[in-house]
């Protein structure tokens, strides 16, 4: 069993939902295919890989990993929802110019800054979001051309 495929049914054992043949196409398509998707690419991308799953059930698929967890919605601003697995934390770095989505290496938000805004909300998750412009979008701007 290769190391993908051990960290996927060991993410749906944690998640207690049930690995279905659609559900974990379209989890391994998020982790090890293209990030930040949206519905549409999914559904192209899970058929591209052979395991045929209509419309229908892709989005069906992705409702109960994203209930359960193991995806959730990136919050980009744009018109379609991109979806990203939540198997390794991080926050996201999105160009204003080129539209560009990266993912930032995950860091805690000191607890003390956190506590004084939250008082008392329970939360399940966050993640922060940069907007601006991104490294190559700079470089072309400036024309120095180093990318
Ligand atoms: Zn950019
Ligand atoms: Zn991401």
């Amino acid at each position: 069993m290769s190391k993908l495929t051990s960290e996927l049914r060991e993410a749906f054992r944690a998640a207690d939902l049930r690995p279905t043949a659609q559900r974990y196409a379209v989890l391994e398509f998020l982790v090890s295919g293209r990030r930040h998707s949206t519905a549409g690419e999914i559904v192209r991308g899970v058929n591209r890989t052979g395991s045929a799953a209509s419309r229908a059930t892709v989005y069906n698929s992705l409702r109960a990993l994203s209930r359960a967890g193991l995806v959730r919605e990136v919050f980009t601003g744009g018109s379609a929802a991109r979806f990203d697995a939540t198997l390794h934390p991080h926050h996201h770095y999105i160009c204003d110019l080129c539209g560009a989505i990266e993912d930032m290496a995950w860091f805690e938000v000191p607890a003390p800054a956190a506590a004084r805004v939250l008082q008392g909300r329970h939360v399940r998750a966050y993640e922060v979001v940069y907007h601006g412009a991104c490294r190559r979008c700079r470089n072309s701007k400036s024309g120095r051309g180093d990318i």
